[in-house]
Protein backbone atom coordinates (compact mmCIF):
# COMPACT_ATOMS: atom_id res chain seq x y z
CA UNK A 1 0.00 0.00 0.00
CA UNK A 2 1.26 3.72 -0.73
CA UNK A 3 1.61 6.19 2.14
CA UNK A 4 -1.05 9.11 1.38
CA UNK A 5 -2.12 10.03 4.79
CA UNK A 6 -3.29 13.67 4.34
CA UNK A 7 -3.43 13.52 0.61
CA UNK A 8 -7.17 11.24 0.39
CA UNK A 9 -9.45 12.43 2.64
CA UNK A 10 -12.35 10.88 1.21
CA UNK A 11 -13.23 7.74 1.12
CA UNK A 12 -13.65 7.66 -2.99
CA UNK A 13 -10.66 5.31 -3.46
CA UNK A 14 -8.00 2.78 -2.18
CA UNK A 15 -3.97 3.52 -2.98
CA UNK A 16 -2.76 -0.05 -3.87
CA UNK A 17 1.08 0.83 -5.25
CA UNK A 18 0.01 3.24 -7.95
CA UNK A 19 -3.25 1.72 -8.45
CA UNK A 20 -6.72 3.80 -7.35
CA UNK A 21 -9.00 1.00 -6.45
CA UNK A 22 -12.55 2.87 -5.83
CA UNK A 23 -13.36 2.04 -2.11
CA UNK A 24 -16.51 0.99 -3.05
CA UNK A 25 -15.37 -1.96 -5.32
CA UNK A 26 -13.04 -3.28 -2.48
CA UNK A 27 -15.96 -2.99 0.31
CA UNK A 28 -18.39 -4.55 -2.65
CA UNK A 29 -15.41 -7.53 -3.41
CA UNK A 30 -15.28 -8.06 0.83
CA UNK A 31 -19.49 -9.02 1.01
CA UNK A 32 -18.61 -11.24 -2.21
CA UNK A 33 -16.19 -13.06 -0.55
CA UNK A 34 -17.98 -12.93 2.86
CA UNK A 35 -20.93 -14.42 0.77
CA UNK A 36 -19.01 -17.13 -1.04
CA UNK A 37 -16.63 -18.14 1.60
CA UNK A 38 -20.06 -18.70 4.44
CA UNK A 39 -21.93 -20.49 1.41
CA UNK A 40 -18.69 -22.80 1.70
CA UNK A 41 -18.92 -23.16 5.44
CA UNK A 42 -22.00 -24.57 4.55
CA UNK A 43 -24.72 -21.49 6.15
CA UNK A 44 -28.15 -20.66 4.74
CA UNK A 45 -29.03 -17.92 2.67
CA UNK A 46 -31.27 -16.77 5.22
CA UNK A 47 -33.59 -17.23 8.04
CA UNK A 48 -35.73 -21.54 7.53
CA UNK A 49 -38.73 -19.19 8.73
CA UNK A 50 -38.50 -17.51 5.18
CA UNK A 51 -40.55 -14.51 6.24
CA UNK A 52 -38.44 -11.45 4.48
CA UNK A 53 -38.71 -9.40 7.66
CA UNK A 54 -35.35 -7.59 7.76
CA UNK A 55 -35.59 -6.93 11.71
CA UNK A 56 -36.17 -9.55 14.47
CA UNK A 57 -35.94 -8.05 17.79
CA UNK A 58 -36.52 -11.66 20.13
CA UNK A 59 -33.26 -12.50 20.52
CA UNK A 60 -33.96 -15.76 22.38
CA UNK A 61 -36.04 -16.88 19.65
CA UNK A 62 -34.98 -19.69 16.28
CA UNK A 63 -34.68 -16.19 13.97
CA UNK A 64 -31.62 -14.81 15.88
CA UNK A 65 -28.74 -13.95 13.70
CA UNK A 66 -31.06 -15.33 11.10
CA UNK A 67 -32.45 -12.36 9.42
CA UNK A 68 -30.58 -9.06 8.22
CA UNK A 69 -30.76 -7.02 11.51
CA UNK A 70 -31.44 -8.15 14.85
CA UNK A 71 -30.32 -6.87 18.38
CA UNK A 72 -26.62 -8.14 17.94
CA UNK A 73 -26.53 -5.93 14.97
CA UNK A 74 -25.85 -2.92 17.91
CA UNK A 75 -22.65 -5.22 18.80
CA UNK A 76 -21.25 -4.59 15.39
CA UNK A 77 -21.90 -1.09 15.17
CA UNK A 78 -19.79 -1.26 18.33
CA UNK A 79 -17.18 -3.51 16.37
CA UNK A 80 -16.67 -0.28 14.02
CA UNK A 81 -16.55 2.57 16.84
CA UNK A 82 -13.54 -0.24 18.17
CA UNK A 83 -11.48 -0.66 15.24
CA UNK A 84 -11.82 3.32 14.15
CA UNK A 85 -10.04 3.30 17.78
CA UNK A 86 -7.62 1.02 16.72
CA UNK A 87 -6.62 2.21 13.88
CA UNK A 88 -6.32 5.55 14.74
CA UNK A 89 -2.71 5.20 15.23
CA UNK A 90 -1.77 4.01 12.11
CA UNK A 91 -3.21 7.10 10.57
CA UNK A 92 0.15 8.15 9.60
CA UNK A 93 0.32 6.02 7.82
CA UNK A 94 -2.89 4.79 6.72
CA UNK A 95 -5.46 6.96 4.50
CA UNK A 96 -8.84 6.79 5.92
CA UNK A 97 -10.14 4.38 3.19
CA UNK A 98 -7.15 2.28 3.65
CA UNK A 99 -8.01 2.18 7.50
CA UNK A 100 -12.14 1.56 6.76
CA UNK A 101 -11.07 -1.01 4.27
CA UNK A 102 -8.79 -2.82 6.82
CA UNK A 103 -11.51 -2.15 9.35
CA UNK A 104 -13.97 -4.07 7.27
CA UNK A 105 -11.51 -7.22 5.90
CA UNK A 106 -11.21 -7.55 9.59
CA UNK A 107 -14.99 -7.63 10.22
CA UNK A 108 -15.36 -9.96 7.16
CA UNK A 109 -12.83 -12.38 8.84
CA UNK A 110 -14.75 -12.46 12.12
CA UNK A 111 -17.29 -13.26 10.16
CA UNK A 112 -15.81 -15.86 8.40
CA UNK A 113 -14.34 -17.44 11.44
CA UNK A 114 -17.32 -16.94 13.47
CA UNK A 115 -19.40 -19.34 11.36
CA UNK A 116 -16.86 -22.32 10.77
CA UNK A 117 -17.97 -25.28 12.67
CA UNK A 118 -15.83 -25.22 15.31
CA UNK A 119 -16.99 -21.73 16.73
CA UNK A 120 -20.13 -22.21 16.27
CA UNK A 121 -20.08 -25.43 18.67
CA UNK A 122 -18.41 -23.41 21.23
CA UNK A 123 -21.05 -20.77 21.01
CA UNK A 124 -23.89 -23.33 21.13
CA UNK A 125 -22.39 -24.11 24.71
CA UNK A 126 -23.54 -20.14 25.47
CA UNK A 127 -26.81 -19.86 27.30
CA UNK A 128 -28.88 -18.01 24.74
CA UNK A 129 -27.10 -19.63 21.93
CA UNK A 130 -28.69 -22.99 22.45
CA UNK A 131 -29.40 -24.62 19.10
CA UNK A 132 -27.73 -21.76 16.92
CA UNK A 133 -26.54 -23.42 13.63
CA UNK A 134 -24.73 -20.52 13.03
CA UNK A 135 -25.33 -17.24 10.92
CA UNK A 136 -27.32 -17.09 7.80
CA UNK A 137 -25.28 -15.13 4.88
CA UNK A 138 -27.75 -12.38 4.74
CA UNK A 139 -27.20 -11.82 8.60
CA UNK A 140 -23.29 -11.83 8.35
CA UNK A 141 -23.66 -9.40 5.80
CA UNK A 142 -25.68 -7.09 8.20
CA UNK A 143 -23.07 -7.39 10.35
CA UNK A 144 -20.86 -5.88 8.16
CA UNK A 145 -23.13 -3.39 6.99
CA UNK A 146 -23.36 -2.28 10.60
CA UNK A 147 -19.85 -2.66 10.98
CA UNK A 148 -19.41 -0.06 8.35
CA UNK A 149 -21.99 2.38 10.05
CA UNK A 150 -20.09 2.11 12.86
CA UNK A 151 -17.10 3.22 11.37
CA UNK A 152 -18.68 5.86 9.23
CA UNK A 153 -20.30 7.07 12.99
CA UNK A 154 -16.61 7.30 14.02
CA UNK A 155 -15.31 9.03 11.77
CA UNK A 156 -18.17 11.70 12.15
CA UNK A 157 -18.27 12.00 15.76
CA UNK A 158 -15.25 13.30 18.07
CA UNK A 159 -14.15 10.81 19.94
CA UNK A 160 -15.86 11.31 23.62
CA UNK A 161 -19.04 10.92 21.72
CA UNK A 162 -17.98 7.15 19.91
CA UNK A 163 -17.48 6.62 23.46
CA UNK A 164 -20.42 7.50 25.21
CA UNK A 165 -22.62 6.05 22.05
CA UNK A 166 -20.72 2.66 22.78
CA UNK A 167 -21.33 2.41 26.69
CA UNK A 168 -24.80 3.69 25.74
CA UNK A 169 -25.59 0.64 23.50
CA UNK A 170 -23.79 -1.41 25.82
CA UNK A 171 -25.49 -0.73 29.01
CA UNK A 172 -28.86 -0.44 26.65
CA UNK A 173 -28.01 -3.93 25.18
CA UNK A 174 -27.68 -5.63 28.22
CA UNK A 175 -30.95 -3.79 30.22
CA UNK A 176 -33.16 -5.37 27.50
CA UNK A 177 -31.62 -8.31 26.16
CA UNK A 178 -29.26 -9.60 29.31
CA UNK A 179 -26.25 -9.53 26.16
CA UNK A 180 -23.40 -7.08 25.04
CA UNK A 181 -20.58 -7.17 23.46
CA UNK A 182 -18.13 -7.33 26.61
CA UNK A 183 -20.15 -10.18 27.95
CA UNK A 184 -20.85 -12.14 24.67
CA UNK A 185 -17.16 -12.28 24.06
CA UNK A 186 -16.18 -12.94 27.83
CA UNK A 187 -18.70 -15.68 27.72
CA UNK A 188 -16.69 -17.26 25.03
CA UNK A 189 -13.45 -17.13 26.84
CA UNK A 190 -14.66 -17.60 30.16
CA UNK A 191 -18.56 -19.08 30.88
CA UNK A 192 -19.73 -17.60 33.74
CA UNK A 193 -22.21 -19.80 35.25
CA UNK A 194 -23.80 -16.76 37.33
CA UNK A 195 -24.32 -14.89 34.07
CA UNK A 196 -25.79 -17.79 32.20
CA UNK A 197 -28.34 -18.68 34.90
CA UNK A 198 -29.02 -14.62 34.81
CA UNK A 199 -29.64 -14.68 30.99
CA UNK A 200 -31.63 -18.12 30.84
CA UNK A 201 -34.24 -16.34 33.98
CA UNK A 202 -35.75 -13.81 32.07
ZN1 LIG B 1 -37.05 -16.15 10.73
Amino acid sequence: MNITAGSDRSLSTVGLGRWKIPTLAVVGGLFGLAAVALRLEGRRWWCRCGRWTPWMGDIWGPHTSQHLFDPYSFTHIEHGLVFHAMLRPLARWLSPSQRTVLALAGETLWEIAENTQPVIDNYRKAALARGYEGDSVANSLGDIASCALGLYLASRLPARWSVALFVGMEIALVTVYRDNLILNVTMQFVPIRAVEDWQMSR
